[in-house]
């Protein structure tokens, strides 16, 4: 990598370590009252989870069971998730017979996310038997969080389908790939991009990997939930895929309107990808450290059904805000941000028909992965 790439690299990385968070508090556009589907689907992995525990067959007969939930966000569903996942241990264990053990849960994300609505949650809490002892671990999951051999079980949901960065080449306006006026892959778009999120997918998952290699104790296990898609190739649309385009036709719209410039139209991008199953897993084999005990595709429900067009486009709106509104607001100024949302209501609700089509194939990837014991 030359110099000024390299630079321009960790400016990116920086970036989303830095301004990339869902929505604080509890208000209308908040993450914790913008999350109702990913608990949705949460609750729909629940048997996996089970087997994963179920099927777990390194009991640890340690004192304190360090749990991690990797990109915990800061709504209800951390709490939830650790609740099942402490009862699904606490239950194995007492069914072999052997003493229950402290559970300290370590709740990550990048430092921007407001932890304090988090722990306030937590306080809030009952204290019962139930209950563990909590942290918060700010940092980026690319990177090395914790001790050597300090965890046992690793959690993370919904997360793993952000990236470290845009992949650098989309955003040179020298490179071929430059995606001048889109802000992800898209039919129109250069050929090639799918393959250069691909490669930063890879590298990303690479790393996260490789961190966790080190920090999970041998024998110890993740479970791992993640947007994918049901199709190998990478040109095919996703839902996720139509929807990022959608909000690159709303923010082109405010370009025409002058309300936002064009050069920051051209310099932004998703940091974004939607992984097949057999990528996850070549990834895994690759870095090789984790065997795959469980590996699981679910078609997301659909939970708009009963919408008409217009509800869609609001709700899809307003779920995209919780997630992006930091992000769009540190790119393109805060005051393009009700606009904007706006706009790609109205965007979403005019192109609903094929994002409903695409929506019968959005997907979720389970993945349960062991640390190998050394031999
Ligand atoms: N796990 C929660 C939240 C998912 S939202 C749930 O299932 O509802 C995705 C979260 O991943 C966000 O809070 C985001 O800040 C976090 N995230 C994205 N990239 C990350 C990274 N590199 N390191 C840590 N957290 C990250």
């Amino acid at each position: 990598m030359c110099s000024e790439v390299a630079a321009e690299a960790f400016h990116n990385k920086q970036k989303m370590e830095r301004v990339f968070s869902m929505n604080a508090g509890n208000g209308d556009y908040s993450y914790a009252q913008n999350s109702t589907w990913q608990k949705d689907e949460l609750l729909r992995a629940k048997s996996e989870l089970e087997e994963c525990i179920k099927s777990w067959k390194t009991i640890l007969e340690c004192e304190t069971l360090c749990i991690a939930d990797l990109g915990c966000s800061c709504g209800p569903n951390a709490l939830l998730i650790t609740e099942i996942i402490t009862t699904l241990i606490r239950n194995k264990y007492a069914h072999n017979g052997i003493r229950v053990p402290d559970f300290h849960v370590f709740y990550n994300d990048l430092p921007s996310t407001d932890f304090n609505t988090l722990f306030r949650l937590l306080s809030a809490a009952p204290p019962v038997e139930t209950s563990y002892f909590a942290a918060g671990v700010p940092g980026s999951f690319y990177t090395r969080l914790f001790p050597p051999k300090s965890l046992h079980f690793v959690h993370s949901s919904f997360s793993l389908h952000w990236l470290s960065q845009v992949p650098p080449q989309v955003e040179d306006k020298n490179s071929k790939l430059w995606n001048k006026g889109r802000i992800y892959i898209s039919e129109k778009g250069p050929a090639g991009i799918e393959d250069a999120y691909f490669a930063q997918f890879q590298e990303d998952f690479n790393c996260f990997l490789r961190a966790r290699a080190k920090e999970v104790v041998e024998g110890g296990r993740m479970f791992l939930v993640l947007n994918g898609r049901l199709n190998a190739g990478r040109r095919r649309p996703t839902s996720s895929a139509l929807c990022w385009e959608a909000l690159g036709f709303a923010i082109q719209d405010l370009v025409s309107q002058g309300l936002i410039e064009e050069e920051k139209l051209n310099s932004f991008n998703m940091p974004y990808y939607d992984a097949f199953e057999d990528e996850l897993r070549s990834e895994v084999d690759k870095e090789g450290s984790f065997n795959v005990v469980g590996l699981k595709v679910n078609i997301n429900y659909d939970d708009l059904e009963e919408f008409d067009d217009k509800d869609k486009g609001i709700i899809i709106s307003k779920q995209t805000r919780a997630l992006l509104e930091n992000l769009i607001s540190y790119h393109f100024g805060e005051g393009v941000v009700d606009a904007l949302f706006n706009r790609y209501s109205k965007v979403i609700a005019a192109n609903i028909i094929q994002i409903d089509e695409l929506l019968k194939e959005s997907t979720s990837i389970i993945l349960a992965l062991e640390r190998a014991i050394s031999t």
